[in-house]
């Protein structure tokens, strides 16, 4: 038996047109930096400093292979990379040169040692993000020294105004590094909105949290290069942690459509219900029943049945708040929770559903043919807490008795409670 090694997928030309010239540009803009900017030329205790984070950096990435190809697995929105904290703290004291150096190791380690094997990652893409990580790193001294200094100890340079400077880096950093790869996402997914392409709430607060240890090693790294060694278990630990919580998210997600269970949705409504049970703050159920839709599986077949599944799954969503809970309920039927919202406008978002299902058109490849799907419909059943029921099972058993009367009514139908 001969071993398949992993095969480099570059597969630029596969990339949308759009994205090349942003690529390019970002590529060409941190080669003509680094070689105009290399910094300073390194002291004995600039390479103490560069070897203490290579040694952390290298044993980080070997230490944590099984959570970050996990991670990897899971991932479908960007991805943070723990090792900032290694290459914001060289950013932040060694000269330009080495911290690019360190940043080019840290990224040829990863990618060797977790991206291929899994083959998850297109070349290209490995070399833009670590393209934006070395301007992102590049950004960080000018910043330091736009507020006086570059150098975290200095004695006459302390107190608020290093811990702005600290701020105002992490900031550049983060921006420097996000927003180019927030433009690609858009670019390769034109109708994901820009809030999905930026990352969640808790993404971005990990990737603050990974640049903050950062800073903190910045300074251990100036005083007791051997110290830095301290933040590798903490590092580690916060790595584990996150994948958890990335474990715990998929667990809470339906596998088909990437919405949420029926358990946890029903989770979701309870936790409303606590939430208003004093104050009586009206909020909305829908039970959304696609029509006819064994004809669909009958016509294209079950994968093809899948798609339109997901594809109406993403629609639903796309005409939601981003604090609105979309499960899947069963088979075809999916269900929303619309906080803070009473009759008529829970109303006017089950009509927004309906009309979009309706216009949706899914392109599937059925054998080798491509066929595209139109004249889709659904009914949709809307219930108001407190007025419909107030309990969980109450609401749902309302809205789907109102999702059977629409089906009576001819489908294609939304029907609420002055129905
Ligand atoms: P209507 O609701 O308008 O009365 O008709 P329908 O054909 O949608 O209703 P019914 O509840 O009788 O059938 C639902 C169909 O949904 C049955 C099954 O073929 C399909 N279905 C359920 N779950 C899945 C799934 O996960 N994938 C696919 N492809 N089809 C599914
Ligand atoms: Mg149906
Ligand atoms: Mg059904």
């Amino acid at each position: 038996m001969t071993a398949t090694r992993p095969r480099v997928r570059w597969a630029i030309l596969d990339a949308p047109r759009a994205v090349l010239p942003l690529y390019l540009g970002v590529e060409l803009a941190m080669v003509v930096l680094v070689v105009a900017f290399p910094g300073r030329a390194p002291t004995d205790a600039d390479w103490a400093r560069f070897l203490a984070l290579l040694v952390v950096s290298c044993l980080q990435t070997e230490l944590s292979l099984g959570t970050e190809k996990a991670r990897r697995y899971l991932a479908d929105r960007p991805h943070i990379n723990m090792t900032s904290v290694w290459m914001f703290s060289g950013a932040a004291v060694l000269p330009a040169a080495m911290a690019v150096a360190l940043t080019v190791i840290t990224y040829l380690h990863l990618w060797l040692r977790v991206w291929w094997p899994i083959q998850g990652r297109h070349a290209y893409r490995v070399a833009f993000s670590a393209s934006t990580i070395l301007l992102a790193v590049m950004s960080v001294q000018p910043v330091l020294r736009l507020f006086g200094s570059g150098d975290v100890v200095r004695a006459d340079w302390q107190g608020g105004l290093v811990l702005l400077a600290m701020a105002v880096a992490i900031l550049v950093y983060t921006s420097v590094n996000g927003v180019p790869v927030a433009i690609a996402v858009k670019v390769h997914h034109p109708a994901r909105p820009w809030s999905k392409t930026l990352g969640t709430k808790a993404e971005n607060a990990l990737e603050l949290a990974t640049l903050s240890l950062g800073g903190a090693t910045a300074v251990v790294l100036v005083t007791q290069p051997a110290l830095v060694a301290l933040m590798l278990l903490p590092v580690i630990v916060l790595h584990r942690n996150v994948l958890m919580r990335q474990l715990e998210e998929k667990a809470a997600q339906d596998s088909k459509t990437g919405m949420l269970t029926a358990e946890e949705w029903q989770t979701r409504v309870a936790a409303e219900l606590v939430r208003n049970a004093r104050t009586r703050e009206p909020f909305a159920v829908l039970m959304v029943d696609l029509d006819r839709f064994k004809k669909v599986n009958d016509t294209y077949g079950h994968v093809a049945g899948d798609v339109v599944l997901r594809s109406v799954a993403e629609t639903i969503t796309d005409q939601l708040r981003a604090y609105d809970s979309v499960g899947r309920w069963g088979g075809e039927e999916f269900v929303v929770l619309l906080p803070q919202i009473a009759d008529d406008g829970a109303r006017d978002v089950a009509e927004r559903v309906r009309t979009a299902v309706g216009d949706l058109t899914v392109t599937v490849v059925v054998g080798d043919v491509t066929r595209v799907i139109t004249d889709l419909s659904a009914s949709v059943g809307v219930a108001c807490f407190p007025d419909a029921a107030t309990t969980v099972d109450g609401l749902v058993n309302v809205a789907d008795e109102r999702m059977y009367r629409a089906k009576r009514a001819g489908r294609n139908t939304v029907v609420g409670g002055t129905e």
